[in-house]
């Protein structure tokens, strides 16, 4: 993929230097090279997905080589570069009968998802992404490499799971990993020109669900005189439920969703089957091809039926003005409890993420504030910190994210 865009087409990056380094070592002198300048700014990007702005000058730290995956069986543990995406974690693990808390998408890289939280398939069963990382090398502002885990450097530690990449550059995480060999899962497509009270369905069965089940609903919309989509996508106006079973016994719990829906009059298509976990990238299909979007999530603690019908009308192909994805994810289970090591990751008493997604038509590229650039507080904006680090201060980046400036270390 192409350092200066990654996976994300809109607000390319431009700096002045690009450095795709294979160690720490290297990340390290690239740093401490760039500290040099007189006003210094550093970029990280391993896959582009979550870039929110792009840079303008400085160097940009392309993680994408660092992708080395090593799996230790005896203490399902992985250990991987920080440029490592999850489609290769998901292979090698797989080899030992073992699963990350990969999101929907395999191709989304380990650092920003797992730094910043990452709602995973396994989630609701095994909790954030962030409450599993058990170790991270780092790159601090000083240039120096260091270890952040429950004993070294802990308040770092504490910071990165969950505000994750304002301080410094990752280099290498070390997360658990589960025995989960498949699920049931696929996804269920139903047309809501015709269905319209499909998603109260979906919502009903989601919150009885336990934790064992991992479930979306996602609002696939587009306007009809959309000219530069594909005529299958003119006018759509879907709801897609995905879901991903990992319990040991399955009850049914599928057939009686179906069975909902079809008591409710709902036509739908059903793709739900076992899937090797390392396959679980089919369950929500997401595009792998670069391309331009903006995106913002938010949470719930409730997703009621108003709002659900609210979504549904407000997503109608005449009232969007590009192809729009509303993606509804249950959130609860291990989730809504405190991970075992306090992090910085948000709170736990959200129901439901909501994530809004509009592809930015060709013409509007590299134009972030466009009209059809919706929602354009971007998520994955790098949060402060919501308690004082004490001794940490001094490796807190203010900035590593080149929308908030510059590199440089904070005291105070
Ligand atoms: C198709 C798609 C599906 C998604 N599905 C899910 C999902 O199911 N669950 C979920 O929680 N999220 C999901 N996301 C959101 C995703 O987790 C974020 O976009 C995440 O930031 C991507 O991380 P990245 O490393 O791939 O991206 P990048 O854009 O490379 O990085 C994202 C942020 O992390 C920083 N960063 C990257 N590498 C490092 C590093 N080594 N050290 C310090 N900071 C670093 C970057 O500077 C940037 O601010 C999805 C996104 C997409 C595009």
């Amino acid at each position: 993929m192409n350092s200066i865009t990654g996976f994300q087409l809109d607000h390319p990056h431009s700096p002045d230097r690009i450095v795709s380094p294979l160690t720490a070592v290297e990340v390290a002198a690239a740093v401490r090279s760039e500290l040099s300048f007189r006003s210094p700014q550093i970029a990280v990007q391993s896959t582009g997905h979550g870039r929110t702005s792009g840079m303008r000058s400085g160097t940009l730290i392309d993680t994408s080589r660092m992708n080395d995956v090593s799996v230790d069986p005896s203490t399902r543990t992985v250990t991987a570069g920080a440029g490592a995406r999850f489609a290769e974690v998901m292979a090698v693990a797989a080899r030992h009968g073992l699963a990350p808390l990969s999101g929907s998408f395999p191709g989304v890289g380990i650092a920003g998802y797992s730094l910043s939280g990452g709602v995973g398939l396994l989630s609701r069963k095994y909790g954030f992404a962030s409450d599993n990382v058990l170790s991270a090398e780092i790159v601090t502002p000083d240039g120096g490499i260091r270890t952040a885990n429950a004993h070294e450097n802990p308040e770092l530690f504490w910071a990165l799971r969950g505000a994750g990449s304002n301080f410094g550059i990752v280099t290498s995480l070390t997360m658990r990993v589960f025995p989960i060999e498949e699920v049931l899962g696929g996804s269920i497509v139903i047309d809501l020109r015709s269905s319209p009270g499909a998603g109260q369905v979906w919502r009903e069965w989601a919150v009885k669900q336990d934790r064992d089940m991992m479930t979306a609903a996602s609002i696939f919309s587009a306007p009809t005189s959309a000219a530069d989509l594909p005529a299958f996508l003119r006018g759509i106006h879907q709801l897609r439920i995905q879901l991903a079973w990992s319990g040991t016994t399955e009850f049914g719990r599928a057939e009686r969703l179906e069975g909902a829906l079809l008591a409710a009059g709902a036509e739908f298509e059903s793709s739900i089957d076992v899937v090797p976990f390392a396959r679980t990238g089919e369950i929500f299909a997401e595009p792998d091809e670069p391309h331009s979007y903006g995106s913002e999530a938010f949470f719930l603690r409730e997703l009621g039926d108003q709002t659900m019908m609210s979504l549904i009308a407000a997503s109608a192909p005449n009232r969007v003005p590009s192809f729009t994805v509303i993606g509804l994810r249950l959130l609860g289970g291990a989730m809504a409890e405190a991970p075992e090591t306090a992090n910085e990751r948000p709170g736990t008493s959200w129901g439901h993420m909501v994530v809004f997604r509009i592809v930015t038509p060709e013409r509007e590229r590299g134009d972030s504030t466009g009209p059809s650039c919706l929602h354009c507080r971007r998520a994955g904006r790098p949060r402060e910190p919501t308690r004082d680090l004490g001794p940490l201060t001094q490796f807190h980046l203010s900035v590593l994210e080149p929308r908030r400036g510059r590199l440089g270390v904070r005291t105070r």
